[in-house]
Parts: C-alpha cells; structure tokens; sequence
C-alpha cells in the first residue's frame, strides 16, 4: 500500500485523478477507517491521508451562514460558541458523542461520508438542511446532505472527489438533541433524533425532526411535522403518523419495536414541551 500526504486541494485532485483506475481510500481522523482494518477490510493500494489540508479546517461565520470544514474534529465543534446557541442539536450531538480521544480525532467530514444510519451528526445536519460542498476534477459541486446520502455506506461521493465543507443556514431556529444508546456517548445510537424548531406563542412556526437508526438512511418525520404545522393531527394520531415515515429493524443492540416504541416517547415528550437542550 502507498501513502500519500498531499498538502493543497489542488494536489489532492492531481494525485486522486492520477490514481482514478487504482482502488484508493481518503483518510481523515481513521476513527472509523482504522478499526475497519483491524477487523480485516482489504487495504486499499493508495490511502490518501487528507490531514495536511489545512483549507478544511475552519468554522467561518458570515451573517447568514456558517461553513464548517469537512475535517473539523468533533471536539471543536463541540467547543465552538456560535454552533452551542445557534445549532444547539449539533453541539449536542457532539457533546454525546464517544470519548475525548474519538471526539479529538475524528472530523465531521468522516461522520458523513461514512453514511452509517446511526451517525450521530446526521439527524442535525438533516434537520438543519445541510448543504456539502464537494471538489472534484469536474470542479466544485453543492449537495443537500439528503442527496449525497444513499443508504448505509453508500454516498453521492465521485470517483476522486473530496468533501470540502458544510453549509448551515443561520435561521434563528431552536433545536435539541436526543441519543439513546446502551450507553450514553461510548455506544453507537439505538436512536438519535434531532428537532429544529421555531414557535410563537407555544404554535410552532417551523418544525423538521430527523431521526437515525430507525431507517437504512436518517429519516425526517414529515407526515407528523406537516400535520403539527397546520394543526390537523391531535396526540392520539401521532404514533402512526411517526410509524409511517420509519422502518427500524431488530439488531443486536435493539429490537424493532423497541426501537419505534423510544422513538415515540421522546418525539411526544418534545412536542408537550418535556424535553430541554
Ligand atoms: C470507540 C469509537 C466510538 C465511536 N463513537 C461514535 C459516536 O458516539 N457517534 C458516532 O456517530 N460515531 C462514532 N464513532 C465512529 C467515528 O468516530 C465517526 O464516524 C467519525 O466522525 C469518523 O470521522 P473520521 O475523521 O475518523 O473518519 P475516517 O475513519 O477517517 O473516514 C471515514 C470515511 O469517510 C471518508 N472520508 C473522511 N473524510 C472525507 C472527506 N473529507 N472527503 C471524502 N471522504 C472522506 C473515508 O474515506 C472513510 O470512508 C466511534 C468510533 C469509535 C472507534
């Protein structure tokens, strides 16, 4: 296996487009890479470690946007103020994600390419409508995090292309995380959910609510949302109308029903007001 370091976006495309025909791997923080090594994936004849690209480390604020890195650790974002008070499901998120060390090296890039359904990140980058900024040979392209996600493992990432960065919409919106897992930030998610909200007068205004490990890919709650919205659905129509828009399967961490049952006790607990950021 050859390793290579390139040091500039430009040098990356060069390299990764030389090697288009050759089986290569991009390696950010290795968090999930690395343990799949050890379990026995074949090794790539190229890895292409992306950490000496220091244009994708950055948390820019503009006045109506903030565009996070693709390999800004979990930890920064995290710390990071703006994203705390203004995108307070990711902080948390973050906040409930693994140990120091993992959350010190892993990067937010990985967490989506990754495109595991029960990535932590996920469900508030869907809630937020996430936009990935991605560079290729071609040039650059943007993608709602909802298109680039295609199934577990599976993304809309071309032959040669890096992610750069994330885009949120700065909105105003409130939003509270929820992780529940064997454990609570060292075991992978029986189910995380994020709600992004806006509400006058106890009305909401503004409500997606996205939710991971119930689905092959991060799913929002759209027939419940649209149905609050307009205020056609009351309390007793809300567990079928959660259970129309997921399709949780048993696994060695959780049953189905369990699964559905946790899903709806925690989205009914936010909509009576119950659960606090
Ligand atoms: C002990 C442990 C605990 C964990 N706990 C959690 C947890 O609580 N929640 C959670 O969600 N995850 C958890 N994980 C999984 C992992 O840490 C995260 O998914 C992390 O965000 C991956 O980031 P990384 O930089 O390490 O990715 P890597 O392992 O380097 O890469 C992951 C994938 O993304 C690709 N990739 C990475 N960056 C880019 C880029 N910029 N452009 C294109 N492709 C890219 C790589 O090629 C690879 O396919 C845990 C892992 C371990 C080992």
């Amino acid at each position: 296996m050859q390793f290579h370091q390139p040091t500039s976006i430009r040098e990356f495309i060069e390299l990764s487009s030389n090697l288009s025909d050759q089986f290569t791997t991009l390696l950010a923080g290795g968090t999930d890479l690395l343990p799949r090594y050890e379990r026995g994936q074949a090794l790539p004849d190229h890895l292409i470690d992306l950490k000496k690209l220091s244009d994708l480390y950055h948390i820019n604020i503009k006045d109506d946007s903030v565009q996070i890195g693709a390999l800004t650790s979990i930890q920064t974002i995290q710390e990071n103020p703006l994203i705390q008070f203004e995108f307070t499901a990711l902080h948390m998120a973050a906040h409930d994600f693994a140990g120091a060390q993992i959350r010190h090296r892993g990067t937010i890039g990985g967490n989506i390419v990754n495109a595991s359904p029960a990535g932590d990140l996920l469900p508030a980058l869907y809630a937020f409508d996430a936009i990935l900024t991605l560079i290729g040979p071609e040039g650059e392209r943007q993608l709602p995090v909802q298109e680039f996600i295609l199934g577990p493992g599976k993304t809309a990432l071309k032959q040669s292309e890096i992610l750069v960065s994330v885009t949120l919409k700065r909105n105003g919106y409130k939003s509270i995380f929820q992780k529940v897992g064997l454990r609570q930030s060292m075991a992978i998610s029986v189910v995380n959910l994020a709600f992004v909200y806006s509400q006058k007068e106890d009305v909401f205004d503004y409500l997606k609510i996205a939710c991971g490990a119930v689905a092959p890919i991060v799913v929002t709650l759209d027939k419940l949302t649209s149905t609050i919205l307009d205020s056609t659905s009351k309390p007793d129509d809300w567990p079928l109308l959660i259970e129309a828009d997921i399709s949780p399967i048993d696994d060695i961490r959780a049953t189905a029903k369990y699964r559905k049952q946790v899903v709806i006790n925690l989205v009914k607990a936010f909509l009576k007001g119950q659960l606090d950021a």
